[in-house]
């Protein structure tokens, strides 16, 4: 244990695991810890450093905008926030946005506007269909809608009126509805949830469900969001459009930043239903509108799809070589190695030591999101190590 750690071991709440590596600094893919060791960062900040660690465009901007105007409040309008909010509402089909810090935060101004909009469109309806194995972050609300008891149990009574039903199963959504129901809320694909890829036609045929019914639909594209699987958001390659949806992670770059947004019919808050003291302040804004523009503008979403396949078939090969490896799931940058066996977490012990950082997200998935701007090559080292670890863990 290094000395940073036995200080956090001390005085830190301890509600982390965390692996034994204490990160000092980080360029493009690479991390290094505190002894000098290199590491691929396939975890990337929980996919969150969109770019890669200490991009220098994004640090300049980062720089430019702390010299200028870091924060003032939403008792004020600022230019960052207003920039941001028109990329937003130019690359997606909504209509109105809100700012939050987190995930977890744009998740809360989803649920109290679906709330409000069930109040005020369908005569009180407040509950909210959600999946099992879904996410949506910690706080108490949000932990409600977290289809994961372990995450739940330990805080009831919980806010009430969630609904848990199977993902990937419309037919449960359907059993679920009823007159109070004012909105299903899902992942287009669940991340923490072990990277679970529904069927073809699911989210459409909830949205059907949805506009037949007349609720919301709510998609936390959280995680899968901003480029991760290959289009700007996940639910286009499903061909539908949400009412609410929430945007975090890669938004900001690594610079904390959660969105809400909503179309038009949708967006029912009044001034003072809600509201946050950093939220959309001009530091993050400003950062996260450099990141927005360069997924849309570049080659990024393409080196996404290219990468993703590269990875892909990379490590579907690993099944011919070793038998516990089962498969590949997940799109574009978010990857999941299935495994036959619980040693998710001994594989990424074993690929840390060898200088890959990746995630164990289900005792027998190993987690990859890295970067959107990883190189065929930095994808080719991680599997060969991935490769050298499972032989040292299996063989
Ligand atoms: C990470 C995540 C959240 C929570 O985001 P925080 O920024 O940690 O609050 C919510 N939804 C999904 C799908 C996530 O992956």
């Amino acid at each position: 244990m290094t000395d940073t750690q036995a200080r956090e071991a001390e005085l830190y709440m301890q509600a982390a695991r965390r692996l034994p590596v204490t990160l000092v600094r980080g360029e493009g893919v690479r991390v290094w810890d505190d002894e000098g060791k290199e590491y691929l960062d396939f975890v990337a900040g929980i996919a969150s450093c969109t770019f890669g660690h200490s991009d220098p465009e994004l640090a300049e901007v980062i720089a430019e905008q702390a010299r200028t105007l870091i924060h003032v409040s939403n008792i004020f309008y600022t230019e960052p926030q207003i920039e941001l909010a028109e990329l937003l509402i130019e690359h997606s089909a909504m209509d109105r946005v809100f700012f939050a810090n987190s995930g977890a935060e744009a998740n809360e101004a989803a649920l109290k506007l679906a709330r409000k909009w069930g109040r005020l469109n369908r005569s009180g309806a407040h509950e909210i269909i959600v999946a099992q194995n879904g996410f949506h972050g910690r706080t108490m609300a949000t932990v409600a809608a977290t289809g994961t008891p372990a995450y739940r149990e330990p805080f009831e009574p919980l806010v009430p009126g969630f609904i848990y039903v199977d993902f990937d199963d419309v037919e449960a959504i359907q059993s679920a509805t009823n007159e109070h129901t004012a909105a299903v809320m899902l992942e287009p694909i669940q991340g923490e949830g072990g990277i679970n890829v529904p069927d073809a036609g699911y989210l459409r045929a909830v949205r059907e469900w949805c506009d037949e019914q007349g609720m919301l639909l709510i998609l936390d594209e959280v995680q899968v969001g901003m480029g991760r699987t290959g289009t700007l958001w996940a639910h286009e390659q499903a061909g539908i459009i949400p009412d609410i949806m929430t945007s975090a992670k890669a938004l900001g770059g690594g610079v904390p930043i959660g969105a809400m947004m909503a179309t038009e019919a949708a967006s029912v808050f009044e001034p003072g239903d809600h509201g946050s003291t950093f939220g959309g302040q001009p530091l993050a804004t400003a950062a996260a509108a450099h990141v927005l523009r360069r997924v849309v503008e570049g080659d990024t979403l393409a080196n996404v799809r290219a990468r993703g396949e590269q990875a892909a078939s990379r490590l579907s090969a690993l099944g011919e070589k070793h038998d516990v490896v089962r498969g590949v799931r997940g799109r574009g940058l978010l990857i999941g190695l299935e495994l036959n066996d619980a040693i998710a977490p001994q594989v990424v012990v074993e690929s840390v030591q060898r200088g890959v950082l990746l995630n164990p997200v289900r005792p027998d998935v190993v987690r990859m999101m890295p970067p959107l701007n990883v190189t065929a090559e930095e994808i080719d080292q991680v599997v060969d190590i991935i490769d050298g670890a499972i032989a040292e863990v299996a063989g």
